[in-house]
């Protein structure tokens, strides 16, 4: 199995290359922002508790998306590996990923960090906010919430998998062309590593 997450600020392009990354390398896509999205289209007790805290750019309770990962793993089981994306975002979600995939007798092989300046990840996300249909795209407060929120939970997301060496960064600006072949060049590295 391989399972690495794609981690980055709001705005960094972690959807868009996960769906490119995802078709190539045969990997099942869980990103809690879509699955929490789904409960919110569905209309469920879940989904509409978590709007409230999704439109004013607040992280969801950590057992709440912990719950959904932990479900998704099991009903995946025959899977190549997993992409993580927008997923782990705090300490605590790190923590329990790592025990969710050694009881299935797997672990994280690395996180790739996409890199992008604050004020290019603002531009990206107001635009993206005109055609994706995300309320909390839309207004600049709710992006510099979300962006806030990174700062202060999500960091440490890094400083945790970093103290297993299994951090690598990437620049994340440029074309979308460019940026995947920079992540498909970490990632076939790696793996070549890992068949030596
Ligand atoms: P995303 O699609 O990853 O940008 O997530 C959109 C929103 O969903 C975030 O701003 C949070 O409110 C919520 N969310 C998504 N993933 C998580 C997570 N792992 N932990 C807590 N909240 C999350």
């Amino acid at each position: 199995m391989f399972n690495f997450i794609l981690f980055g600020p709001p705005g960094s392009g972690k959807g868009t290359q996960s769906e490119k990354l995802i078709a190539k390398y045969h990997l099942k896509h869980l990103s809690t922002g879509d699955l929490l999205r789904s409960e919110i289209a569905k209309k469920t007790p879940l989904g509409l508790e978590a709007k409230k805290l999704m439109d004013k750019g607040s992280l969801v309770p950590d057992s709440v998306v912990i719950g959904m990962i932990s479900d998704m793993l099991d009903a995946n089981k025959g899977a190549a590996g997993f992409l993580f994306d927008g997923f782990p975002r705090t300490k605590v979600q790190s923590e329990e990923l790592d025990k969710l995939l050694h009881a299935r007798n797997s672990e994280i092989n690395v996180v790739l960090a996409l890199d992008v300046s604050e004020s290019e990840l603002v531009k990206r996300l107001l635009k993206r906010g005109e055609t994706s249909g995300r309320s909390d795209d839309v207004n600049e407060s709710v992006i510099r919430a979300r962006i806030a929120e990174y700062h202060k939970k999500t960091s440490a997301v890094l400083e945790h998998y970093d103290k297993f060496d299994k951090v690598i960064h990437v620049k994340g600006e440029g074309s979308i062309e460019q940026i995947f072949e920079r992540l498909c060049a970490s990632l076939d590295q790696l793996q070549e590593e890992k068949h030596n």
